[in-house]
């Protein structure tokens, strides 16, 4: 059995990589979950016949077009847009859009992939999907993000709709790039519809949906540490980015009593070894939010702390790691370092943040460790709350939704354990996120004939 569950991993991921030369980051987030479905395929062979691994992995489409306009100093600037809409078997496309210089097809077809397993998950009517731009928003005028969003919706609208396909922010894409391209849509589609989620309050957005993953991420981790009798309280806690997931990952942790100690961008961390308190956390909210500063500025503002240029904050002693940038963030060796520093439970408010080298140290070590498609699902949950308030043309308080979240979380938790708990007990929580995700996407493709 163990030798045919190889087999099959082998001769999978090998026309996987030879239909899609290249995409390293895409193969790499197939192979996770493939190693992880292998054994459950094999044994179920209706699954293996009707090829819903192959069908999973092939995106139901993608979109790739010019993005052209005009800087500043009025020159022609053009990048490449992308909307990669995976699988639409549970609900319509749902996932968010990266403006960052290394988009490519191969990550946000990662993206993509993970996000369907991760919108199951969350129990609601949503299907996979994510898009994007090469585009770097930084030290970018408003002006300029303005006329780039314009000219990303002015394609991407036609492709998109509150029933198709709902986009929603993700790195480099908060509430004023989500405004623009809300603008840009309801322009040139005339309707009022919830096609965009991270909406500003007054005109369709949630109330929590800003600190909807940070805060999951921390409830997550709370759940799992309760497996153990354990808490956030009194725990040194090093947290990694300084974006909208980061930020409220800090904020969560202050209100379960842990001490946030690191924040980081792609330039290098800072440490401040008395914690990072809810004055500082709005220091950084302003430095981050309105002034698009750098977090090495945080050291002039409270010089105790420390900043290291180009370096990850991996190597700070903690009780609690959650890396809330980007995907590959943290390897093999910064994971034996966070085991050999005594941290017990790693959750990732990023996607694919930890290299496979990284997973196999935290398993080995039996560390609470949980991927990102169960421990940040909880923005594109809110993000589905959204999209029922939309429906509704109602608004709930920020105590219902914050409740709705918090539930939600524990329920994807509760699924973890249910298709994760191995026979000494250990909980894989990489094992049963994409158990429990896949069952109810797969259940649906079967149901629903050869398309
Ligand atoms: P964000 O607000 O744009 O912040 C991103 C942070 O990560 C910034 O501090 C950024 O630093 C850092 N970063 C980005 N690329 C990096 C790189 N290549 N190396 C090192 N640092 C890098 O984005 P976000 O929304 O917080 O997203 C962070 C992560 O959470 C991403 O993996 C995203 O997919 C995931 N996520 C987000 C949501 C959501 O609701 N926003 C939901 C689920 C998952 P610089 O300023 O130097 O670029």
């Amino acid at each position: 059995m163990e030798e045919e569950v190889k087999n099959y991993v082998d001769n999978f991921m090998s026309a996987l990589i030879a239909r899609n030369p290249g995409e390293k980051e895409f193969h790499q987030a197939v192979r996770e979950v493939v190693e992880s479905l292998a054994p459950y395929i094999v044994e179920n062979p209706q699954l293996r016949k009707s090829k819903i691994l192959e069908r999973i992995t092939e995106p139901e489409r993608v979109v790739m077009f010019r993005v052209p306009w005009l800087n500043d100093r009025g020159e022609v600037e053009i990048n490449r847009g992308y909307r990669v809409q995976m699988n639409s078997a549970i609900g319509p496309y749902k996932g968010g859009i990266r403006f960052h210089p290394s988009v490519n097809l191969s990550v946000l077809k990662f993206l993509a992939f993970e996000q369907t397993f991760k919108n199951s998950l969350t129990t609601l009517p949503m299907g996979g999907g994510k898009g994007g731009s090469d585009f770097n928003p930084k030290n970018r005028s408003d002006e300029e993000v303005m006329k780039f969003c314009q000219s990303f919706m002015t394609e991407l609208q036609r492709h998109i709709g509150s029933d198709t396909d709902v986009p929603a922010g993700d790195i480099g894409v908060g509430g004023r790039e989500v405004g623009y391209m809300y603008g840009q849509y309801k322009r040139l589609r005339n309707e009022f519809t919830g096609t965009l989620t991270g909406k500003g309050l007054a005109w369709g957005g949630s109330p929590l949906r800003p600190e909807a993953t940070g805060y999951g991420t921390c409830y997550f981790a709370e759940a799992m540490l309760a497996t153990r009798s354990e808490s956030f309280k009194g725990k040194t806690v090093v947290i990694s980015g300084s974006g909208n997931v980061a930020q409220y990952a800090v904020q969560k942790t202050l209100q379960l009593g842990g001490k946030p100690v690191t924040l980081s961008d792609s330039n290098g961390y800072i440490h401040d070894p008395e914690g990072i308190d809810a004055d500082k956390l709005e220091y950084i909210f302003e430095l981050k939010n309105i002034f698009r500063g750098r977090i090495k500025e945080y050291v002039e503002r409270y010089p105790k702390a420390k900043y290291y240029e180009g370096q990850k904050p991996w190597g700070v002693k903690c009780d609690i790691a959650l890396p809330c940038a980007t995907q590959n963030e943290l390897d093999g060796e910064a994971a034996a370092t966070l085991v050999k520093n005594g941290c017990i439970c790693v959750a990732e408010g990023a996607n694919m943040p930890s290299t496979p080298e990284a997973i196999a140290v935290f398993q080995n070590a039996k560390l609470l460790y949980a991927p990102g498609k169960a421990a940040n699902a909880g923005g594109v949950a809110t993000s589905g709350l959204e999209m029922t308030q939309n429906s509704m043309r109602i608004s709930w308080t920020p105590e219902e939704v914050d409740a709705k979240l918090h539930s939600i979380m524990s329920d994807i938790h509760a699924a973890c354990i249910k298709y994760g708990t191995e026979e000494d007990g250990y909980i894989n929580y990489v094992k049963g996120a994409n158990i429990a995700g896949f069952i109810k996407v797969a259940n649906a493709m079967l149901a629903q004939g050869l398309v």
